[in-house]
């Protein structure tokens, strides 16, 4: 049964994360998802016949949702449409502005808020994710200040991976540099205990939470790619269990196979032209699993043929 929808409602960002690949949604006939795609989608899961029970929506896969010209209206579609499912959005914060937290919190729109604050230090913030971190953590103060002030449902969780942690892990794992990365600016120590402190003190120690980021070499699948026998025998999808009931929908409508496929080149389908339920039960997307439970990572193609840098790696 599908149990979890993430909606990429749009693959544009502008923020330019190191970690991150820059040819997400290479593939898509558009960038940013139509109203009319979220009325056909909650119309199909409202349905008096159907069987689908969704608990999660994500509503950021793949890029920054708040670039999406709709966003507000998008969010307000699914507190209607689908009050009891559990959406969560994860942004950047550079344009989750004082008034647009106040309509999402006021309205009660999301129920959970993830971001990523890589630094606390505005020059490596900047070489880590090319935004402005005086406008970004002002972003976020306003967000927790507006969810006290209110006391709103919506819990907060932040990520941490600095450029440190990054370059540390690729390098010890794979033995080179990753991608984008300038190697004579890369801090020489970890930066994580202070960025933690720095915003812990803005959180509800029972509600929030900050921890430290997975780290994946998905910026560097080039260096992979079709090379999966001889770099990694034994490897298995690190998300099989979640693809046995997700679906992942990008702007366009096709559907793809995981977060970690940045260009959507596996896709089963598309919500446009299709139901979810025949999408979700295809034999496309049965034959995909059946490959990847069996671990045929280069007859699959795509993404999955460098599964190697699905993995997680150590900090
Ligand atoms: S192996 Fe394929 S499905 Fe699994 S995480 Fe990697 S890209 Fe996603």
């Amino acid at each position: 049964m599908l149990k979890s929808i993430n909606l990429s409602l749009s693959v544009l960002c502008n923020a330019r994360c190191v970690y991150c690949p820059k040819d997400r949604g290479e593939n898509l006939a558009r960038q940013t998802m139509p109203i009319s795609l979220i009325h056909k989608i909650t119309a199909e899961l409202t349905a008096p016949d159907c069987r689908h029970n969704i608990e999660i929506m994500q509503l950021s896969e793949n890029g920054d949702a708040l670039l999406n010209k709709n966003f507000i209206e998008i969010l307000r579609i699914l507190k209607k449409r689908l009050p009891s499912v559990k959406k969560i959005l994860y942004t950047n914060l550079s344009l989750l502005t004082k008034a647009k937290s106040e309509i999402i919190i006021k309205e009660g729109l999301i129920d959970k808020l993830m971001c990523s604050i890589d630094s606390v230090d505005k020059d490596t913030f900047f070489l880590m994710n090319g935004l402005n971190l005086k406008r970004v953590l002002q972003n976020f103060k306003d967000f927790l200040s507006i969810r006290n002030k209110l006391d709103s449902h919506i819990t907060v969780n932040v990520r941490i991976l600095t450029l440190h942690n990054y370059v540390k892990a690729i390098k010890n794992s794979f033995g080179f540099i990753p991608n984008d990365v300038d190697i004579l600016r890369v801090p020489i120590l970890d930066e994580v205990p202070l960025i933690a402190a720095s915003l812990e003190r803005f959180l509800h120690p029972a509600k929030d939470k900050v921890e430290k980021s997975i780290i994946f070499a998905w910026n560097d699948r080039e260096k992979f790619t079709g090379k999966v026998d001889s770099y990694t025998p034994n490897l298995k999808c690190p998300f099989l269990e979640r693809n046995e009931h997700d679906l992942y929908i990008a702007p366009d409508g096709s559907c793809y196979s995981c977060c970690l496929d940045s260009k959507c080149s596996i896709t089963f389908g598309n919500a446009n032209t299709e139901t979810l339920d025949s999408i979700f039960n295809g034999s496309k997307r049965a034959k995909f699993l059946e490959k990847l439970r069996a671990r045929k990572f280069i007859e699959i193609g795509g993404a999955c043929s460098s599964v190697i840098c699905c993995q997680s790696l150590q900090q």
